[in-house]
């Protein structure tokens, strides 16, 4: 059973303050629990969903009054105003990176744009699983900070949020909860929703995140901390105060097991967060954060931080096309039943050793990491959910992957508006 087939989605736990009991999740297949199948009308998840009827284009030019453009980053990364690598000049305690993310939230409930921020905190018996809450001010998102790994129903607090009275409303989301919450906008009647984004890949259920910390350390309760770092290192902290890297070759990853990565997260078209009025990552940063302005909205937001944000141009250097052929012959070869090609030892320490010198860095790196992704999804689709390719993968993915020879056939072609009739009549609810 993949991880998207109801077997992570468990019942509401007994929540703490600032939560709120949960409906159950009912079955879906293709499903990262996001929430809207537990709000009154599961059924929206059919208009909402990125993995049933997706129509990333026309949303695109909704919430930022234009389509990407394809002839320069944007092709890679979603319609931009500006992107700098960027930093909290006092980066904030708890946080994954300096924490611009939480500032921005705090901001907007200090200065009483919103009246609350919706996102997850840890869970109290897991700090490592994700817990949707609503927040109401500033000081209390602090306990929000940092990454968890796992699938939280964030959108189903968006109905006891305006029960509560809330209509202005920030949210701090990953790509397929933005992708449902901008097809669903329209009809929640909100006066304000402002849209914080971070970019999202290789997400998997907490309990399979356990797991892969069990591998990395004797004593895996010990992880407080844990990022895929842009130099080609997995950085652990402990709560002790240790610090380790890992780089990525070394990585036990292929010991666990095809179903590791569920196909939700192997197959999601959106890493950069394009629907996100504004979106802070660490991929283009070179050691920083990454940060784009969506849209004017977004580029206010940042410019609320002053002083407090310090921003420079992205930097980039290296080629990523090698890297990215790597990626799919390896991808290829596990489709089609072989086993990964694992070099030698002393050529993996070798390897960790020249990647963050002279891989590809930078905004390179952010542009190789999207580019690997593109050919993951359409590689895994084809494999999985052969019929799901034209509804699933819009014009500007399939225009990523065509350097590295992958065409759409003409069965599996994306069409304007969003799903193929074939696709409208295989429903997601099992
Ligand atoms: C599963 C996952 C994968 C990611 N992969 C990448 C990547 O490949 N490349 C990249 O550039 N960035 C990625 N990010 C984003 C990155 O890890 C940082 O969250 C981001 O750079 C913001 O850092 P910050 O210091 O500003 O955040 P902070 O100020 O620490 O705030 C982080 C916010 O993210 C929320 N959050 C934490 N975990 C989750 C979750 N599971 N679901 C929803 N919200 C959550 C927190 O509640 C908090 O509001 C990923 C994030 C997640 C959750
Ligand atoms: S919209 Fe998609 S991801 Fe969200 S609950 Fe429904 S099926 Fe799951
Ligand atoms: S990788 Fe994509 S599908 Fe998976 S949790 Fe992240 S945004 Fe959602």
């Amino acid at each position: 059973m993949e991880l998207g087939e109801a077997s992570h989605l468990q019942p509401p736990s007994p929540l703490p303050a600032g939560s709120v009991a949960l409906r159950a999740a009912p079955a879906r297949r293709l499903c990262t629990d996001c929430g809207v199948s537990r709000m009154a009308e599961p059924s929206l998840c059919a208009t909402a969903c990125q993995f049933i009827r997706p129509d990333h284009d026309a949303l695109e030019r909704r919430v930022h009054g234009r389509a990407r453009r394809t002839d320069d980053d944007e092709r890679f990364f979603g319609v931009s105003r500006g992107m700098w690598r960027a930093r909290m000049r006092a980066p904030a305690q708890g946080a994954q990176w300096s924490g611009i993310t939480t500032a921005l939230a705090a901001r907007l409930l200090e200065t009483g744009e919103v009246d609350a921020v919706l996102t997850v905190r840890p869970d109290p018996a897991d700090r490592w699983r994700p817990e949707p809450v609503i927040v109401r001010s500033a000081g209390d998102l602090a306990a929000c900070r940092g990454m968890r790994m796992g699938f939280a129903p964030l959108l189903a607090m968006i109905e006891p949020a305006i029960a509560q009275g809330i209509r202005r409303l920030a949210v701090i989301a990953i790509p397929c909860q933005v992708h449902a919450l901008r097809a669903l906008e329209a009809r929640l009647g909100l006066e304000e929703l402002v849209v914080i984004g971070t970019p999202c890949s290789d997400n998997t259920s907490t309990e399979n995140f356990h797991r892969f910390l069990a591998r990395l350390d004797p004593d895996p309760a010990s992880i407080a901390y844990l990022e895929f770092r842009a130099d080609y290192q997995v950085e652990l902290r402990h709560d002790d105060g240790r610090r380790r890297t890992i780089p990525f070759i070394k990585l036990p990853i292929s010991e666990l097991g095809d179903d590791f990565f569920p196909t939700t997260c192997r197959t999601c078209v959106d890493y950069c967060n394009s629907l996100a009025d504004v979106c802070v990552g660490y991929m283009g940063g070179s050691g920083r954060q990454w940060v784009i302005a969506r849209n004017a909205r977004g580029e206010r937001l940042l410019d609320g931080l002053g002083d407090a944000l310090e921003r420079d141009a992205p930097r980039s250097a290296g080629s990523r096309a090698g890297a990215v052929r790597g990626f799919m012959r390896n991808l290829e070869r596990a489709a089609g039943g072989l086993p990964l090609r694992r070099a030698p030892d002393w050529i993996r320490g070798l390897l960790a050793w020249l990647m963050p010198r002279v891989g590809p860095r930078g905004l390179e790196f952010a542009r190789a990491r999207v580019e690997m992704k593109a050919v993951e999804s359409i590689i895994h689709l084809r494999m999985k959910h052969p019929r799901r390719l034209r509804a699933m993968v819009p014009d500007h993915v399939w225009r990523l992957a065509r350097p590295y020879g992958l065409h759409p056939e003409e069965h599996e072609r994306a069409r304007a508006g969003g799903a193929s009739p074939a696709v409208r009549r295989t429903p997601n609810a099992t």
